[in-house]
């Protein structure tokens, strides 16, 4: 499969999402969109979540792996739309992170230990989420992609680690 992942240069990472509108919610158009979305995520050894701008889509929409739930995988990755962080622990920790749109630079971010967050799913139901630990660095990690801001703008200790080519499938 080609990679359909943008990467940092592409101008679209940095434009503020728009919402989805009401009028698309539970069309198959979305759904498609978000289906585009997983099989991008999926054919990266490493993604844990990727927003739509990732894809080259500006709208407010991200895919959390349902590989993160492991030992007790989900059936279907976690799809959020239009999502809000509404609620942050006063305690920070700071986070190895990395970016599918960064290749292949590492740093450490200092995140909310827990976030609750809101958004909406495909058919436009409202869900209310609280997280912590890797579920809360990438709801935070998504929201940043949604505001057109990347890791690296707020990362310490950038390095980078380039994969073995030779254990790429
Ligand atoms: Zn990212």
């Amino acid at each position: 499969m080609t990679n359909i992942i943008v990467q940092k240069e592409d101008p679209v990472l940095r434009a503020k999402a728009a919402p989805v509108a009401e009028s698309e919610f539970g069309t198959p158009e979305l759904k498609e969109l978000t289906e585009k979305m997983s099989a991008a995520l999926a054919a990266e050894f490493d993604g844990v979540a990727l927003a739509a701008p990732q894809v080259g889509v500006s709208k407010q929409i991200f895919v959390v792996s349902k590989k993160i739930f492991e030992p007790k995988p989900l059936e279907e990755d976690l799809v959020f739309i239009n999502p809000a962080i509404v609620g942050s622990s006063k305690t920070k920790v700071t986070l190895e992170e990395g970016c599918l749109s960064v290749r292949w630079l590492y740093g450490e971010v200092k995140r909310a230990e827990k976030v609750t967050l809101e958004a909406r799913d495909l058919a436009g139901k409202k869900v209310r989420r609280h997280a912590g630990g890797l579920l809360a660095q990438i709801f935070q990690h998504e929201i940043d992609h949604l505001n057109g801001v990347l890791f690296t703008d707020k990362a310490k200790n950038l390095k980078e680690y380039k994969p073995d080519t030779n254990v790429n499938e």
